[in-house]
């Protein structure tokens, strides 16, 4: 195994937020995602890459090992199962809510519940946890969509300021989990990098304490 360090990152808020906090680890990309296509970045540490890959698909490269640590919002993880990673630090970043979501002045059926999301695993387990028995059904995006023409009788979505599902006649029925993003680390690496990844975590977790002491 190479000892460079390569870490996956998504872009947009992903990208944007943990950036600080691996130029404080004394690690800066040498490229912007959002105006280079280059999907490999080389950083200002010769011994660390990071590559840009979607969101959904971080925790499937670390865990194969083509990245030895990454960055996704728990919601992902949750998602994957998070076979073959540690999560090691919650970054604090990124936060936000998984909730179910629908309209405010209709009850939500106590049978054949039907549910609109791309959270399936997470909406499975939630319902099946309370002992509901619900239909699922798997979208890709604007969830808000499928409760106001009848696909689906609420929805499993993630909720910052509340605005989207406001937008749509929708409100925040059930909260199932807080979410922020968490940086996650390949066992093998954790074990065959020990040293560079433990230098690299210890960075990290103390500018993530600095900056909640300051809030
Ligand atoms: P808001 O309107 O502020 O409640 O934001 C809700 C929309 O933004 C939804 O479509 C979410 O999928 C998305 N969203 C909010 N927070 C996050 C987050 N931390 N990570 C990914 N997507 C998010």
């Amino acid at each position: 195994m190479s000892k460079t360090l390569t870490i996956a990152l998504s872009k947009g808020r992903i990208f944007k937020d943990t950036v600080p906090l691996l130029r404080a680890a004394g690690i800066e990309p040498l490229d912007d995602p959002e105006t280079s296509r280059k999907l490999v970045l080389d950083t200002s540490r010769d011994d660390v890459k990071i590559v840009i890959i979607r969101a959904t698909d971080v925790p499937t490269y670390v865990q194969y090992g083509a990245a030895d640590l990454g960055v996704a919002g728990k919601d992902v993880l949750m998602e994957h199962g998070g076979e073959g990673l540690y999560e090691m630090i919650d970054l604090k970043i990124a936060n936000c809510k998984l909730m179910v979501a629908g309209f405010s002045n209709r009850p939500l059926p106590d049978t054949n519940l039907k549910v609109a999301t791309k959270f399936v695993n997470c909406a499975r387990r939630y319902f099946a946890s309370q002992g509901r028995q619900v239909d699922i059904i798997k979208l890709y995006g604007s969830m808000e969509l499928a409760p106001l023409v009848g696909l689906a009788d609420c929805i499993v979505d993630l909720v910052d300021t509340g605005n989207t599902l406001r937008a749509n006649g929708l409100a925040p029925l059930e909260h199932m989990a807080d979410i922020s993003s968490r940086l996650v680390v390949n066992k093998a690496a954790m074990k065959l990098k020990h040293d560079s990844i433990q230098d690299l975590l210890t960075q990290i977790q103390s500018v993530v304490a600095q900056r909640n002491q300051q809030v």
